[in-house]
């Protein structure tokens, strides 16, 4: 994979891990291995201002030690108001809806401040009803991760089962399949099931 240079640094692979030091360690690395076994380094991601982890079993093979070897991790439930997020880094800016209860709003992830991509949603509280409406990751930053991180994000605001979550329908296309099919699902994925006081764009 070619390597792209944000402002400040090169993009690599993320993934969503909730909380801090050994608890979110994961147990397996970007290809499978279990680190518990084959050993794991943590780093620094200047670039993102996140904490990585290595694979020694990719790291020791030279034919893998691509952008799989290394990855960061970022907190989802971590999210920051529009005024109040850092202006270096990768991080996830909330943005509600404008006008009313249960209206779409949406989850940005942001590098440096340049929005690389972004979930859409609606959230009713009173009727424990969630509904994803969107998601895109600009095309040069896909394959990294973002988009799990995004889901992650949506999920981290209404959590299920206590939010019962659907997505609305489908577009007809490999990639949005592949996407979904490597995130392993999703709660009602392309059957929506919005409650009466959403009123979601078609
Ligand atoms: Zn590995
Ligand atoms: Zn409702």
């Amino acid at each position: 994979m070619a390597a792209l240079r944000g402002e400040f640094g090169v993009a690599g692979a993320v993934r969503p891990a909730v909380g801090s030091g050994s608890r979110r360690t994961p147990s397996r690395c970007l290809r499978g291995h279990t680190l518990a076994v084959g050993g794991a380094t943590a780093g620094w991601s200047h670039a993102y201002g996140l904490p990585t982890v290595t694979c020694e079993v990719c790291y020791a093979r030279p034919e893998a030690r691509d952008s799989k070897a290394t990855w960061c991790l970022l907190d989802p439930t971590v999210q920051y108001s529009a005024g109040k997020a850092p202006d270096l880094g990768l991080v996830l800016v909330t943005l509600p809806p404008a006008q009313r209860r249960a209206g779409v709003g949406r989850i940005e992830l942001r590098w440096d401040r340049k929005p690389v991509g972004a979930v859409w949603l609606a959230i009713c509280a009173p009727c424990r009803r969630a509904l994803l409406t969107g998601l895109r990751v600009e095309p040069d930053r896909r394959r990294l991760g973002y988009g799990t991180v995004l889901v992650a994000a949506a999920l981290a605001l209404a959590a299920p089962p206590d939010y019962r979550w659907s997505t609305t329908a489908l577009p007809d296309s490999p990639e949005v399949l592949a996407f979904w099919a490597t995130v392993g699902g999703f709660p009602g994925l392309g059957s929506p099931e919005p409650c009466s006081d959403m009123r979601v764009p078609e």
